[in-house]
């Protein structure tokens, strides 16, 4: 019973992102279950101050060093210690005081911290998905080392996750990841080619960080949770099936050896996986909104046009290769998203940024975690490179 058992000491790196902000908000509503030890930013540094002074971390990351006085000088008459640069994150996930870690920092940058909690044997939140698209292998075999729980917080893995629950050695036939197809399903290149980085932030179903919300839109998000879901549940490709559902409300299925399907359903709200991943393995009461069925009388579901959105296509090449593939496909990725962002690429360079860069770097059939960075270094400057970044 609550109250009965220790707080769960929660450090959420990413606090000031969207999964951030939403973890606090689970937080919030749960005061005799968890309580905040370490919250990371990179740059903002006032919600992170206000964060910091509503949850009163032990400690506190904003990777920005330029934002390090102004945070310091914030916290001055609190006791919570004020760290900065990236190495700092680090540091701080080698803290013994805190269980679990959400990982909620976007991109590769998230890769090292998470390896670091890992190596402590901390309860993992995995939101981070390109911990995994990186260096699925390594990070695998760490969590088993050190007996880490990798829980995620992805919905269709966290969905995956819980159909799982109570079936012990049962083998999985299958996966079947739901993808809402984003704002341009059902458009083609002649469409895709005009897309403004506006429009592509605008997601039917999900409001998310900016990264992922363009992934989305190209799909290249349903690729890397192929791969996230190959390591989690050490699955071999074939057994990763995708579908489109543009409603959202299955939010993945699992597929057994008997031919029976286990679904895990719900509104689409991200505070149920993050509640759940925090919480496992207890449910927390809430009052989230209930779904209704009668509101949403068919649940429809379509092959993904791989051929419009090739990165789906990329990334399921990358699956089945294996080695540095999923690193470089991703480094590319995230440069990539990152220009569309910042208005100096279309949206279809986007794909052919990524394809011209896995072309490119020479494969490595078995990285060690030193490999993976170089991969994942070189990608970004041949990246840029293409794009004269
Ligand atoms: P976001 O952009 O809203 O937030 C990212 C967070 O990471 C911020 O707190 C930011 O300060 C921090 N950050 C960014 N770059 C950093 C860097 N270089 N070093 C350290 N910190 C850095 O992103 P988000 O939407 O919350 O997504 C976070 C992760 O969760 C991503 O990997 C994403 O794929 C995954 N995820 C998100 C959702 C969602 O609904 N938002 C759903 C599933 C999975
Ligand atoms: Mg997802």
């Amino acid at each position: 019973m609550a109250g009965e058992t220790p707080k769960k000491r929660v450090a959420i790196f990413g606090s000031t992102g969207s999964i951030g902000t939403q973890a606090l908000e689970v937080v919030r509503a749960n005061p005799g279950l968890f309580e905040i030890e370490i919250l990371t930013a990179h740059t903002n540094d006032e919600l992170l101050i206000t964060q910091a002074l509503e949850f009163k971390p032990n400690a506190v990351v904003v990777v920005n060093e330029k934002k390090y006085d102004n945070v310091k000088a914030a916290l001055a008459s609190t006791a919570i210690k004020v760290f900065c640069g990236e190495k700092a994150l680090e540091e701080v996930a080698d803290f013994d005081t805190y269980d679990v870690m959400i990982a909620a920092i976007v991109g590769f940058a998230g890769l090292k911290p998470t390896l670091k909690a890992v190596s402590k044997g901390k309860i993992i939140a995995l939101a981070n998905k390109e911990t995994l698209v990186v260096a699925g292998d390594i990070v695998m075999q760490m969590a088993l080392e050190n007996r880490a729980p990798i829980i995620p917080v992805d919905s269709e893995h966290s969905a995956i996750f819980q159909c799982l629950v109570g079936e012990g050695r049962n083998p999985i036939e299958r996966i079947i990841l739901t993808a809402s197809g984003g704002p341009f399903l059902g458009k083609k290149p002649n469409f895709l080619v005009n897309v403004k980085r506006d429009h592509a932030l605008q997601h039917p179903n999900w409001s998310m960080g900016a990264k992922i919300t363009i992934d989305s839109a190209t799909l290249m998000n349903k690729g890397l949770e192929m791969i996230e879901a190959k390591w989690l549940f050490n699955l071999q490709p074939s057994q990763i099936e995708v579908v489109i559902h543009p409603q959202s409300i299955i939010h993945s299925m699992v597929q057994f050896e008997d031919g029976s399907i286990k679904a895990q359903m719900g509104l689409p709200d991200m505070k149920l996986p993050i509640q759940y991943a925090l919480g496992f393995p207890n449910r927390i009461k809430n009052d989230f909104p209930r779904l209704n069925f009668r509101k949403y009388p068919a649940l429809n579901f379509e092959e993904p046009d791989t051929k419009t959105f090739r990165n789906l296509g990329l990334a399921i090449e990358a699956l089945q290769k294996g080695g540095n593939t999923a690193c470089v496909l991703n480094a590319a990725n995230e440069i990539a998203v990152w220009a569309f962002l910042k208005n100096r690429i279309g949206f279809l360079d986007i794909t052919a940024v990524v394809e011209k860069t896995m072309a490119e770097i020479p494969f490595v059939a078995k990285p060690t975690l030193q490999e993976y960075f170089e991969s994942d270094g070189e990608a970004r400057n041949f990246a840029a490179s293409l794009m004269k970044l």
